[in-house]
């Protein structure tokens, strides 16, 4: 306001209440904002001061009493009051007035956030969603972890079989007789000069006919050099 009387429109401020919050609180938001060292009273469309109690206090008065109402320095509310006072009472004149009033103070428009329960209510949805992609997350990894345990144990399996396999062709290279390279048939007949399979009795009997010396070091006196290892049939039985 000024010292001529007449009033200038100054800013808009806008304030947020609260559960509890009242026109007091409002007051101060409105000069923390504008920085002020002046206090403000909170007045309603026609300038008056809105009092601060019970039902002021109440989130719900500020819902029906929402759209705008106005702060003026509580030094020059007197003033404004006395400039309402000294002018004409007809209607009309009321009705200027209060134009004028309303053009002089400051504006401030009242917001209505979300309430508690509103806010509580979303909070509590967000969970809900986080909750079911925390629980497919879960799902998909147990799925993912029985998947990865069946092709662990494939590859064990393949692992074994190719081991077996490998060992059992090494065995049967091992066992064949040097002379007709079949798998002895009850027993093997290993060297001892040179520590070798030499293979079957048969074919050994055969060979020292006609042969004094090992097959494979060129030992001498190879008939006294010369191992028949029995009890083999069952394992030999395997590899025919
Ligand atoms: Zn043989
Ligand atoms: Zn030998």
């Amino acid at each position: 306001m000024e010292d001529t009387g007449k009033i200038s429109p100054y800013t808009t401020v806008h304030v947020t209440i609260c559960e509890g919050h009242g026109v007091q609180v409002v007051g101060e938001t409105v000069k923390e904002y504008l920085n002020s060292a002046d206090d403000f009273t909170i007045c309603d469309s026609k300038g008056l001061a809105i009092a601060d109690t019970a039902e002021t206090r109440d989130l719900e008065f500020w819902k029906t009493a929402s759209r705008k109402l106005y702060a003026i320095k509580t030094q020059d509310l007197a003033k404004a009051k006395a400039t309402r006072l000294g002018k004409n009472t007809k209607k009309n004149r009321i009705d200027q007035e209060d134009n004028e009033v309303l053009n002089g103070l400051l504006e401030v428009e009242l917001e209505m956030k979300n309430s508690a329960a509103k806010l509580s209510e979303h909070l509590q949805e967000k969970t809900n969603e986080l909750s079911v992609s925390v629980t497919q997350v879960h799902t998909n990894a147990a799925q993912v972890a029985q998947q990865c345990s069946v092709l662990n144990e494939l590859k064990a399996k393949m692992s074994e079989m190719v081991l077996a396999r490998n060992i059992s062709a090494c065995l049967r290279q091992t066992l064949a007789c040097k002379m007709c390279t079949s798998i002895p048939a009850t027993e093997v007949v290993v060297t001892a000069c040179c520590g070798q399979v030499a293979g079957c009795g048969p074919c050994t009997q055969t060979y020292l006919k006609e042969n004094d010396s090992c097959l494979f070091c060129k030992a001498p006196v190879f008939a006294t050099k010369l191992i028949f290892l029995k009890g083999f049939s069952e394992v030999l039985d395997q590899f025919q």
